[in-house]
């Protein structure tokens, strides 16, 4: 029988245990340990059976137990002090508090997946997991964030397996009664809503759910409401799932309708507008279409200046440099979505499809690119690594052809994670005891050898029995008898150097390449003084049989009776499980392709808990790891035969295992402690410990991108004048620029070149209808290689000493010879503007010849 209607029964909570309900609805109880300890206190039981999750707590405890609580003076003064404690951190003063006027007074962060706690599952991997741990480091900072993301109904997928060890998923329904969210309403208490226009004179609607990450409010938008039809209510289903059309429906209602709750939410708060809005990859890339319109729609502006002030205020993040991760959609798609009946009057289709376009050589004119798009409405654009900085200025050197790849405008900052919320509590108190003395520094010089090796073997000990439980209920669902199941009570021992990768499953991670020499894989396992075990998960998109196929062969192996008690794949890696894994291993192994690893941070909270990264120079490994702070697999980049390379880099990982990471496990001294395997942890905290925290990465966030957007775009904002007339001169520049020439360059003659020799040169250019204001005359010097091309040019600005009349000058500028070897130069022109962010913006430079 099916019920006609259904409600929401929810607990009513006695009076004096009011206070309760706030410390469920705000967030920060995932990362504070005393409110979870307040929440276990209500029944320790029952708090074990809901997984953790404190509204479930609240709405299956006993009124009889709440009653005894409500009379119990202990319990009280435990919730009022913890309450007081959550009032105190959500209003006092903090770092950003004592940051200068400049700071924006807000900041819009967009996302399409949020990874905050194990039970809000809206993530699926590393990009969720940073968004997460991004707003609860502002959280903690006081930096005025308003996070802003998708409620999908059935999140990500939970992953189980077959008896044949294939992927199985499943989409359980996410109620978001049952979640710590709020709906957020109007002043009248309707529910808030946003619409978007669809083609066809259809509206797409959605809720706007608020959730409390400790300060930082984060809108999540859901599409499953009354008001619209069948077909709309389902583009909030699911995280990256369904066809292209789908996705870009999802991207649509996140960028456009995001920025409208962002409006709602501002105007029903009170909040102040945000000045910057940070896109967190390329997905939430239709926020600058929506800005766009609204200055021309609501402001009267014209699209050329609505979009100079967009860019001003907007940050780009781009995440990865694998092809695959990058938005593109069929060119026909886009315009049928923004285009025909659904066109705005302030926004062409023209200009959006040329914002997306791939206009440059080895681009796909029928492809509209969101990261290409990205770029384009970002003044500022970043990668999440110094080395992926590098490589995403190469991959996307195409749209400023006339530029060196280093001129490129796409600066790094290299991620971090929340360390509250990773590092398990044994080891939080333990620094935190030292900490109070000054520092990580201190920190990890006072505690003793003793505490650091005891409480790791505790939270290996703990690992190793939640892993069993994993295993066993796995193995059920495998379609185990129980009687096939007792060699369970013996995997795992937490004694034994204990290895952890656990990550998501696309090809370049290379979830299998320890399986490449099984046998010799099979002997470090069963080693007989020196054994090794492995604990494995990670999950397969549900559309890549590849990467299930690998998480196959895995399993396979794992369930070698030989090998099982020393290999694990435990399912359904999520945020729970992860807080287990990290603390409990002694290694953290990453062997990804380089350079496909935009960043990775398993391995630094895995650093955090006192574990040590093996793992190939990718991303942040290869910026911090500092030659004792853990081990490098030598990659064999370079290397065309992928075989061939897959061979060189797991023989060297082997190699490691054998004769690095065992022997120093294992050469313990009298009192059973291994002394220069705990030297090592300790210079692990104290080398990585303050680098790989949220809190570094979002001050850098603040000071290098969210601060000068801000100022840039108040310098356009007066009454948009800034914006008209930064428009205006863009415009005059780029019809003036055939005009723009270097006629030719004179040098100082000299027969024979030393080394602390200057050369004075003299640039004779023509401008055209510019004046020498309007540009940058750049002598561009460096090393030159066989064909006489530079490498790692420099650009040294030349001053103009003279004018002839019809736009044609003299420049001077002087180049320091300061390195001996081949050497080259060359003058180059680019357009100045003092409201232009970077040289590199317009891609126009003119060259001699
Ligand atoms: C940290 C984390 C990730 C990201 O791991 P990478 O090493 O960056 O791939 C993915 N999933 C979960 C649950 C995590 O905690």
């Amino acid at each position: 029988m099916r019920a006609i209607r259904r409600l929401m029964v929810r607990t009513v909570l006695p009076e004096p245990l009011a206070a309760l309900g706030d410390l469920v609805t705000n967030l920060r109880w995932s990362w504070h340990q005393p409110t979870q300890e307040l929440f276990s206190a209500v029944d320790p039981g029952l708090w074990d059976e809901v997984g953790h999750d404190p509204v479930r707590l609240l709405g299956e405890v006993t009124p009889e137990r709440l009653a005894e609580l409500a009379a119990d003076p202990a319990f009280l003064g435990l919730v009022r002090a913890t309450h007081d404690d959550l009032q105190n951190y959500l209003t006092e003063a903090r770092w950003y508090q004592d940051a200068d006027g400049r700071a924006p007074a807000g900041i819009a962060y967009f996302s399409p997946e949020f990874g905050i706690t194990h039970v809000l599952p809206q993530y699926s991997g590393g990009l969720g997991i940073l968004a997460g741990d991004h707003l609860k480091a502002a959280s903690d900072l006081g930096v005025p964030i308003i996070g802003v993301g998708l409620l999908y109904r059935h999140g990500y997928f939970v992953q189980s397996l077959s008896r044949e060890g294939w992927q199985q998923e499943r989409y359980p329904v996410v109620d978001p009664d049952n979640l710590p969210l709020v709906r957020l309403r109007e002043q009248d208490s309707r529910p808030a809503q946003i619409t978007v226009g669809m083609p066809g004179g259809r509206t797409l609607t959605a809720a706007i759910w608020l959730a409390h990450v400790g300060r930082v409010p984060l809108l999540l938008l859901d599409s499953y409401i009354e008001d619209n039809g069948p077909a709309e209510r389902e583009v909030t289903d699911r995280l990256y799932g369904g066809s292209r059309e789908h996705r870009l429906l999802q991207e649509m209602l996140l960028g456009v309708g995001g920025v409208r709750a962002v409006r709602a939410y501002c105007r029903i708060t009170g909040t102040p507008a945000p000045e910057v809005f940070h896109t967190n990859e390329g997905h939430a890339g239709f926020l600058g279409l929506e800005r766009i319109r609204e200055l021309v729609e609501e402001r009267g502006l014209t699209y050329e200046a609505a979009l100079e002030f967009t860019r001003a205020g907007t940050v780009f993040t781009t995440h990865t440099p694998v092809p695959a991760g990058i938005d593109r959609f069929p060119v026909d798609l886009v315009q049928r979505y923004f285009g025909g009946d659904n066109a705005s009057g302030g926004l062409p289709i023209e200009q959006i499809l040329a914002l997306g376009g791939e206009d440059y050589e080895g681009g796909d004119p029928a492809v509209f690119n969101m990261a290409v798009m990205g770029l384009r409405l970002a003044a500022r654009a970043n990668g999440v690594s110094t080395l992926h900085g590098e490589v995403s200025r190469g991959m996307f050197a195409g749209l400023w052809p006339s530029f060196d790849e280093r001129e490129v405008p796409i600066g790094s900052i290299t991620n971090g994670v929340h360390a509250p919320t990773w590092v398990a509590p044994e080891f939080l108190r333990l620094e935190e005891k030292a900490i109070a003395g000054g520092g990580w520094k201190s920190a990890t010089t006072t505690v003793s050898d003793r505490d650091i090796w005891t409480t790791k073997r505790q939270l290996r000990e703990r690992l190793v029995d939640g892993a069993r439980a994993r295993l066993r209920a796995s193995w059920e669902g495998r379609g185990a008898s129980e009687a096939e199941l007792g060699w369970i009570d013996d995997a795992l021992d937490p004694d034994i150097l204990t290895v952890g990768f656990a990550r998501r499953v696309p090809s370049y991670k290379r979830l299998t390449l320890m399986l490449r020499d099984p046998d010799r894989l099979k002997a470090l396992l069963l080693h007989p003084e020196r054994p090794v075990q492995i604990v494995i998960a990670g999950k397969a998109h549900p559309a890549d049989d590849g990467g299930k196929r690998l998480i196959q062969e895995m399993v396979r192996f794992a369930d070698d009776p030989e090998v099982r008690h020393r290999i694990v794949f435990l399912p359904d890696y999520g945020i729970g499980m992860a807080q287990e894994l990290y603390p409990g291993c002694d290694v953290w192994l990453n062997n990804p392709l380089r350079p496909y690893e935009a960043c990775g941070t398993s391995g630094m909270k895995a650093a955090l808990n006192a574990g040590l990264n093996l793992s190939i120079r990718d991303g942040w490994w290869d910026e911090w790891f500092d030659g004792t702070n853990g081990w490098d697999i030598p990659s064999a980049e370079g290397v065309a035969d992928p075989d061939h390379r897959d061979d060189l880099e797991a023989t060297a990982m082997y190699e490691l295992f054998e004769n690095e990471v065992a022997p120093r496990f294992y050469d313990v001294d009298a009192d059973d402690i291994p002394r220069r395997w705990v030297e090592m942890l300790r210079h692990t905290l104290t080398s990585l410990g303050p680098r790989v925290q949220a809190t570094r990465m979002v001050r850098e966030y603040v000071d290098q991108l969210y601060r000068p957007a801000a100022v840039s775009s108040r310098a356009l904002n007066a009454d948009f004048h800034g914006a008209a007339s930064l428009a205006d001169w863009k415009e005059r520049v780029r019809e003036a620029w055939p005009q723009v020439g270097v006629d030719h360059v004179e040098s100082t003659t000299v027969d024979t070149f030393e080394r602390g020799q200057t050369l004075r040169l003299h640039a004779f250019v023509s401008l055209g209808p510019l004046t020498p204001g309007d540009v940058d005359v750049q002598v561009v010097h460096g090393p030159v290689d066989d064909n006489d091309t530079l490498r790692e040019p420099a650009a040294t600005a030349m001053a103009v000493s003279e004018e002839y009349g019809d736009g044609r000058c003299r420049f001077d500028g002087e180049v320091h010879l300061d390195r001996t070897g081949a050497f080259g130069y060359t003058v180059r022109i680019v357009p100045r503007h003092e409201l232009l962010g970077d040289g590199a913006e317009l891609g126009l430079a003119a060259l001699p010849g």
